[in-house]
């Protein structure tokens, strides 16, 4: 077991209980931030080295930097819930820390042992302990990263060092008025991904890359944007930030992770506990015609998202270039419902966690 040790720096300026409870009052998604962050510095030749919890604060870079230029950058997302009994606990943050480390190996940058990646998230998460909410269904939405951080230009090799950080955000539930279905665009204009391309990695060129694709769906009036493969755009892919589920009765089907999605953590639990709740889970190919024919057929009842920041999103409607259908009768199916309880039930701990995903901090 490989652990770091800490230098730790508490915050002089660590905000009130008072002020705490303002921003916890009301904390909407990322826009408030807790009193410490991580830091862990990476040098060629050396290894992992100066691991600290520190005051919460802007950074100073020189501007050859090369994360400005080249975006050799990733980043993780994950939550730690309170539970019912007063707990705090992450949800299988050991499968954040694999993720990561296959996103580091496609950007060239340096793997971080999985249990340090553990150690971080539990040290910056015992320190603000008071920032994760009590609210039901709020959540501190925790969120690694690592830049590379050589201060020269030049593309013929990777940086030489890099820093590793994690900062965390109180969240509020994600829909504050009850889950409701959203309006999806079918993304036929722009592709996310392409074989041998970075899909599968959580690096921020892919969401770079994406937004042209996210503004053009909401002036279509539609909530978020799907994507299609790279070569027909046709066969579906994932949305912006979920991976999606279609319910054929009892039948659930996944697309396939090809290399050009992001495997989901939500996606791979769902997959685990479909079986248990008398569903059959599929990894398979859907097309945006079997999409449509499926749908008015009456023979695809329901469609979802997952993700860890919606966990489980019903799809309502779906619009494209040159199409456009309702999926279901417009309300959340009762497939999607039993597996977002389900989820939520584990991971707020009123739901036994069979499994051992639920990681105590
Ligand atoms: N696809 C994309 C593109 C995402 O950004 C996310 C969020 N990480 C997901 C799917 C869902 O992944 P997870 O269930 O691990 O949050």
């Amino acid at each position: 077991m490989t652990q770091l040790s800490f230098d730790v720096q508490l915050n002089p300026r660590a905000r009130s209980a008072g002020e705490r409870e303002e921003v916890l009052a009301n904390p909407g998604f990322g826009q408030f931030f807790t009193d410490h962050m991580i830091s862990i510095d990476w040098t060629e030749g050396r290894g992992w080295h100066d691991a600290r919890l520190q005051p919460y604060g802007p950074l100073v870079l020189d501007p050859a930097t090369s994360v400005f230029h080249y975006a050799q950058e990733l980043f993780e997302g994950l939550k730690a819930y309170r539970q019912s009994g007063g707990s705090i606990v992450a949800f299988r943050p050991h499968a954040n820390a694999a993720r990561f480390n296959r996103s580091a190996a496609r950007m060239a940058m340096p793997e971080l042992p999985e249990d340090v990646f553990v150690q971080s998230l539990e040290l910056l998460v015992q320190t603000d302990r008071e920032w994760v909410p009590t609210t039901d269904g709020h959540s501190l939405y925790l969120r690694p990263f690592m830049i590379a951080t050589q201060a020269a230009l030049g593309v013929n090799h990777p940086s030489r060092t890099y820093k590793y950080m994690v900062i965390a955000s109180p969240a509020a539930s994600y829909f504050s008025g009850g889950v409701k279905p959203v309006s999806v665009w079918l993304s036929t204009e722009f592709t996310r991904a392409a074989p041998g391309g970075t899909g599968f990695a959580k690096c921020g060129g892919n969401y770079a890359a994406a937004f042209v694709a996210q503004r053009q769906a909401v002036q279509e009036g539609c909530d978020q944007v799907v994507w299609l493969d790279a070569f027909e755009h046709r066969w579906v892919e994932e949305m912006g930030g979920m991976n999606l589920f279609f319910v054929f009765g009892d039948r659930l089907v996944t697309p396939t992770l090809t290399g050009t999605l992001l495997p989901g953590i939500t996606r791979d639990s769902i997959l685990s506990i479909a079986a248990e709740l008398g569903l059959r889970p599929e990894e398979g190919k859907i097309s945006i015609e079997d999409w449509q024919s499926a749908c008015e057929s009456g023979e695809l009842t329901e469609v979802f998202a997952c993700g860890t920041a919606a966990v489980v999103t019903p799809v309502g409607s779906v619009k494209g270039a040159d199409r456009g259908w309702a999926v279901g009768d417009g309300t959340p199916g009762p497939v999607t419902m039993k597996i977002r309880e389900e989820l939520v039930g584990i991971q707020y701990g009123f739901r036994p966690d069979t499994r051992d995903w639920i990681h105590k901090i």
